[in-house]
């Protein structure tokens, strides 16, 4: 065989080798993997090159490979030459007798990065390895772009599932609490963040105040979060745009964690600034740009949807009103209660029940029914104390609160009720009530005090309505 059979032969293994890389990078979908192998075949076919692999991609992960970032204001021209223009560019270095080769990575939709052969000692590099090198890198450059835009979809694809499985939460009225919980809990997952904070604008103080919302992470409960929520507070009241911040350092005294990584994004409903996000993780730059467009998505998506089950929530904290009878709802009697039982030294509970009033809705219809009701309520109301508190208790119940007020006032009142609506009901109805009475001496709860009235109207029913009956017996006290 002479020297041209020769080196002919080897061309033939080398293309054949060619052939199989082909294949095998095509056949990935990984772009780590590809870029692992462009490095296993150099070496296999060009032992003695050195060669580093530029990548303009941010998204390779791998530290044991000759990777180097392609900075388009660093100082290799030549690789940046090679890049812009998708050209092959050569470099010729006298003093380290050394050739220099820069091959695009090219495929049909751009250039993803540079590959730079060192060959050394020599002044350039033969013509058919150039040949062969770029036809590898051809290769390379098409599987790195398959295998990217394949990455990207499976993202796309996840970002969506986010995204919907987020929406379908959100218009699930769910209480807000477990919709922010089930929320904080996908960014968390998803964004790989540490901390995960919603907050919402006062809407009485004017944009001044912002509160940590049920399902933000603890941390955002402590006064350390405080100079973090702070800043961004200020930033997004500033500019109402969201913010991508990658190496803040907050001045702190304290031996805490620092949170370098932080994403923020306001909530804007009707061009109205409501709260904002915010996700934060202590290393620096540890978000991607890709994510923290996904977040905004994400807010954008959910903002209505949040905003209008807060107002839900809002809303039926309102409905302290009945509105058949006009009196206040069960739940603000409570409420009111609970409060006395703490502040005052005594009060007094009426519960009132109309007497037969299956047979008034039987005897006249339900119309006529709910207008004894408001009767009742109105004549109540009349009765009743400025401090006293009338409520809807439920069905044809009514009960009064009458705040530092001894069992003997409250009997009275209660004896006034019975009398009444007796005299003055049309069509005629009677009540009957149960009363019962607390003081700061004895121990008792509320739900007791309630159930010391329910016994006593349970006792005036029994015993021929149309009565009065204190706790404890019909004319007991405690
Ligand atoms: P008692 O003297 O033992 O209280 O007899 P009652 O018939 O009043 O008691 P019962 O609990 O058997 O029935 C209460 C009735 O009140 C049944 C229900 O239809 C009626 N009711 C409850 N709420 C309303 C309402 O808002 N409007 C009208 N019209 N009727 C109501
Ligand atoms: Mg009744
Ligand atoms: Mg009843």
């Amino acid at each position: 065989m002479n020297a041209i059979e020769g080196d002919l032969l080897l061309d033939v293994v080398k293309y054949k080798k060619l052939f199989q890389i082909a294949e095998k990078l095509h056949s990935s979908m990984d772009v780590d993997f590809v870029l692992g192998e462009i490095f296993v075949i150099l070496k296999e076919v060009y032992p003695n090159y050195s060669y580093y692999l530029l990548l303009s991609l941010d998204t390779h992960s791998h530290s044991d490979l000759p990777i180097i970032d392609l900075e388009y204001d660093g100082e290799n021209i030549m690789a940046i030459n090679t890049y812009v223009s998708g050209q092959v560019h050569f470099e010729t270095s006298f003093i380290d007798k050394h050739a220099v080769l820069y091959v695009p990575l090219k495929g049909k939709q751009g250039v993803y990065g540079v590959l730079q052969i060192i060959a050394p000692d020599c002044s350039e590099i033969p013509t058919n390895e150039i040949e062969f090198i770029t036809l590898m890198s051809a290769c390379a450059g098409g599987a790195l772009e398959n295998a990217q835009l394949f990455q990207q979809t499976k993202r796309t694809i996840s970002e969506l599932q986010l995204i919907n499985d987020t929406s379908y939460q959100l218009n699930s009225n769910q209480p807000l609490a477990e919709t922010l919980t089930f929320m904080s809990e996908q960014i968390k997952d998803y964004f790989e963040a540490q901390e995960v904070g919603f907050f919402l604008f006062s809407t009485d103080h004017a944009k001044s105040d912002a509160k940590a919302l049920p399902g933000s992470t603890p941390y955002f409960f402590t006064q350390k979060s405080q100079t973090y929520i702070n800043y961004i507070k200020e930033k997004i009241q500033e500019g109402n745009e969201p913010l991508f911040i990658g190496d803040l350092t907050l001045p702190t005294n304290q031996q805490i964690a620092a949170f370098h990584s932080i994403m923020a994004v306001p909530l804007v409903v009707e061009k109205k600034l409501t709260g904002f996000f915010i996700i934060m993780h202590e290393s620096p730059y540890f978000f991607s740009f890709d994510t923290f467009k996904l977040l905004q998505a994400l807010v954008h998506h959910s903002s209505l949807a949040l905003t209008n089950s807060l107002l839900r929530e809002e809303l039926k904290k309102m409905v302290i009103i009945d509105h058949l009878t006009n009196l206040y709802s069960r739940k603000f009697l409570d409420e009111k209660i609970q409060q006395s039982m703490k502040e005052d030294e005594e009060g007094t509970f009426i519960l009132v029940d109309i007497d037969n009033f299956k047979k008034i809705n039987d005897t006249f219809g339900h119309q006529i029914g709910d207008e004894v009701l408001i009767q009742v309520a109105d004549l109540i109301r009349e009765i009743m104390r400025e401090s006293d508190i009338g409520s809807r208790w439920g069905g044809e119940e009514l009960a009064i609160y009458l705040p530092r007020t001894s069992l003997q006032s409250g009997v009275t009142i209660a004896e006034t009720i019975v009398k009444r609506v007796s005299e003055s009901s049309d069509p005629h109805v009677t009540v009957s009530c149960g009363v019962s009475y607390w003081s700061i001496n004895r121990l008792d709860s509320y739900q007791y005090l309630f159930k010391r009235a329910d016994d006593a109207l349970y006792i005036a029913k029994e015993t021929g309505k149309n009565m009065v009956v204190v706790q404890g017996g019909k004319f007991g006290n405690r």
